[in-house]
């Protein structure tokens, strides 16, 4: 049996990649993310969806309880 994974941040699935707190980052998302620039406008697109996809469930979860 084997999982496919969807990437929290572009939503493809891939085979490779990294999981952090239960989400899955697929090695091009990883990559970029490492490598992109604070002044870069990919740099706040990328922050926002950190923030919505995973940081969100974390913000969720320590409310409710
Ligand atoms: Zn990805």
């Amino acid at each position: 049996m084997s999982t496919i994974l969807e990437c929290a941040i572009c939503k493809k699935s891939s085979g490779t990649g990294i999981s952090i707190l239960n989400k899955f980052i697929c090695d091009e998302c990883e990559k970029t993310l490492v490598n992109v620039d604070i002044n870069d406008n990919r740099y706040e697109i990328y922050k926002d969806m950190i923030k919505r996809n995973i940081y969100g469930d974390i913000i969720l979860k320590s409310s409710i309880r």
